[in-house]
């Protein structure tokens, strides 16, 4: 089956295309019997074995492997550069299975700042199985090295952090994860390979949450791995997939595909959106502080100018002068914002993170996360002006 991945990639002409024509045309495939654009989605959950009971086809039972999926991991392999991808049924799933790839015993450093329920399942379920965990300030290198332990086995990134945007080094987490015999995963999901690949930082694997600007219509929950390299702890995470059972659905496949076509117009659009908003609420009277790291304040702007190109991404918050209420009492009063969670999406969200997140949280309970769509970024300012004067 790993022949006929190899096959399925090199066949195509990707290494010729910019990202941007490999994500518009899904790596220019079109269907070998009708010649349509758009390849047919697979549903079928079984397989006609050869009359020597072998599998020529690559196609066995739909829980381990689907040429649809197949198709969404070979565009992220691509976008990513990476030499392999697999597609789960969310991001949670995507990120559960590199822990779980992980031996008892093992010890994984993760960030402060970091997307809440992760860090949550982190705390409350890994430890189950055996693995130790530490929460470090990714941003303070000092601080990680004083936290790798002989049995660190992976060190898990998020860059941009959510609710804050804290910007990690990659180059630097993966060589002192390297340096400690340990590996470094990086949850891309904010940054998309438009703005930062990984993989070319140092990093060992790039874990997305699909639901977001993959998909980018707040239609389909799915997640993504991409590996730079098909080694054997990979194998172990194909093996969890194959057996667990966790890979996404034909049907959200294909929807993710048709999302990704249109990926590099959608995240131009949502930095520039997100820089003029930023821009505009860090001089407002009713705002105390603006969290973007395109911003030259930020802790990680020099980092990210470094790290990112072309954009400083979609997500950015504010801080409200009045304090907790008049930040809730804004969300409360937008109109053309949508009053809720997640991110990524054509349409742009608000949300008060403090009352989700609970205690522990590192947003600030002043603070509105902003995801920003592809609208008029005008619209989204008036908006906000009339939301804050309102709250
Ligand atoms: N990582 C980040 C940065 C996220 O924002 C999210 C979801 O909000 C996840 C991971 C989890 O992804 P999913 O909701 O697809 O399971």
């Amino acid at each position: 089956m790993d022949d006929l991945r190899r096959t399925f990639r090199d066949m195509t002409d990707e290494t010729r295309m910019r990202p941007e024509t490999v994500a518009a045309q899904a790596l220019g495939r079109v269907d070998a019997e009708t010649r349509a654009v758009i390849p047919p989605v697979h549903v079928a959950t079984t397989f006609i074995r050869d009359p020597d009971n072998q599998y020529r086809a690559g196609y066995e039972y739909a829980r381990d492997d689907n040429a649809t999926v197949r198709h969404g991991e070979a565009v992220l392999t691509a976008l990513e550069g990476g030499s392999d991808a697999r597609l789960f049924s969310s991001g949670m799933a995507a990120a559960a299975a590199v822990f779980q790839a992980l031996d008892a015993g093992s010890h994984v450093i993760a960030p402060r700042v970091m997307y809440w329920a992760l860090a949550r399942w982190l705390r409350e379920i890994a430890p189950r199985w055996g693995l130790s965990v530490d929460f470090v300030d990714m941003d303070d290198l000092d601080a990680v090295r004083a936290a790798v332990r002989p049995e660190t086995k992976l060190i898990w990134i998020e860059t941009p952090g959510n609710p804050t945007w804290v910007v990690t080094d990659i180059a630097a987490l993966a060589s002192i994860a390297h340096d400690a015999g340990a590996r470094v995963a990086a949850d891309s999901t904010v940054a998309t390979p438009v703005l930062t690949r990984p993989l070319e930082h140092g990093a060992d694997i790039v874990m997305h949450s699909a639901t977001k600007y993959l998909n980018g219509h707040s239609d389909v929950v799915a997640g993504a791995l991409v590996t730079a390299q098909a080694d054997d702890f990979w194998q172990r995470i194909c093996t969890h997939r194959a057996q667990a059972g966790p890979i996404l659905g034909p049907m959200e496949a294909a929807m993710l595909l048709r999302g990704m076509r249109t990926l590099y117009l959608r995240v131009d659009a949502a930095c520039r959106g997100a820089a003029a908003i930023a821009d505009h609420f860090s001089k407002h009277p009713k705002v105390s502080h603006v969290l973007y790291p395109g911003l030259a304040d930020h802790p990680g702007h020099e980092m990210a100018a470094r790290q990112m190109a072309g954009g400083f991404g979609g997500m950015l918050s504010i801080r409200v002068a009045g304090g907790e209420a008049a930040a809730i009492a804004t969300a409360a009063n937008v109109q053309i914002w949508k009053r809720a969670t997640s991110l990524g999406g054509v349409e742009s969200l608000i949300e008060h993170r403090a009352s989700v997140e609970g205690a522990g949280s590192p947003a600030p309970p002043d603070m509105l996360r902003l995801s920003v769509g592809i609208e008029n970024p005008v619209d989204l300012i008036e908006d906000l002006e009339q939301a804050l004067a309102a709250g």
